[in-house]
């Protein structure tokens, strides 16, 4: 029997690889990619010989037979998924047949479009007294979201949310978090490509005004959502700092000096 790793392949640049995840490429004899989001650069470290195949028109029980075949012929066999597997990936869907044929499974994390949206951005997700937690969601679309995880019920934290798979129901997000008593003005980033080389877009906007933001310059797929109070904090002229670095902190690293 073969291996089948699930590697994540990052947000899009292909250097945002992990080290693993190209390792196991270049020992490849099998690759399947989720074309539509993962870029074919990500492919140019397999070996010669290696079978490479687009995912992009394949339904999900063909792309697990797919796998299945290859893993049974004692195959070093890669699906590349785009970002992190975990998050929106159909893992499990493609994980269980493979348990159930008896072939071992691998999973490699990877640079979800959340971290690459925030560093496109140059923002911090979290910030001290200001919020400390990160909600990654989405909003309501043809997958109905369970109950509790309503926008108006995640934005009632007034932490930060990274939105996917959400673009084109703006109108949505600025209903949901209006209605939880985030300002007009509140600031919102949308990036579009994150980390793509030549393709990233990145549109800062208020609740206000994002969607015709969005809207006037033609960004309607592959964009992050991130609504936060600790957008544009670069910017700010009075920053509570972090207990980390503070000098009259002590750590296991360093003593705190009087
Ligand atoms: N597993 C992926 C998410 C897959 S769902 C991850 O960890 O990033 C697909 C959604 O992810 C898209 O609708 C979009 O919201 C987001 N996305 C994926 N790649 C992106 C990128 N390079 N820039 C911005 N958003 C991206």
């Amino acid at each position: 029997m073969g291996k089948v790793w699930f590697v994540g392949a990052g947000p899009g640049d292909p250097d945002l690889i992990t080290v693993k995840g190209r390792d196991l490429i270049a020992g490849a004899d099998a690759i399947l990619f989720a074309g539509s989001l993962v870029s074919q650069a990500t492919t140019r470290w397999a070996p010669e010989g290696c079978e490479i195949q687009d995912s992009k028109g394949m339904t999900l029980e063909q792309i697990t037979q797919w796998l299945v075949n290859r893993g049974r012929e004692r195959q070093q066999v890669v699906r590349l998924q785009t970002g992190d597997p975990s998050l929106y990936g159909a893992l499990i869907e493609m994980v269980q047949p493979l348990d159930a044929a008896g072939i071992e499974v691998g999973i490699v994390p990877g640079v979800s479009s959340a971290f690459a949206a925030a560093a496109a951005g140059v923002e911090s997700l979290t910030l001290p007294e200001i919020t400390q937690t990160v909600i990654l969601s989405r909003i309501e679309g043809r997958t109905p979201m369970p109950e509790g995880e309503s926008l108006t019920e995640l934005a009632s934290h007034h932490s930060t949310l990274c939105l996917f798979l959400s673009i084109t129901l703006l109108h949505k997000v600025q209903e949901g978090l209006l209605a939880e008593g985030w300002a007009k003005e509140s600031p919102i980033l949308v990036v579009q490509k994150a980390s793509w080389p030549g393709e990233e877009c990145i549109i800062r906007g208020t609740l206000e005004n994002i969607k015709q933001r969005c809207q006037d310059e033609g960004i309607s797929s592959q964009a992050m959502i991130i609504a936060s109070p600790t957008l544009g904090a670069r910017e700010w002229p009075k920053l509570k700092r972090s207990k980390l670095y503070d000098s009259s902190f002590s750590h296991r690293f360093r003593q705190a000096t009087p």
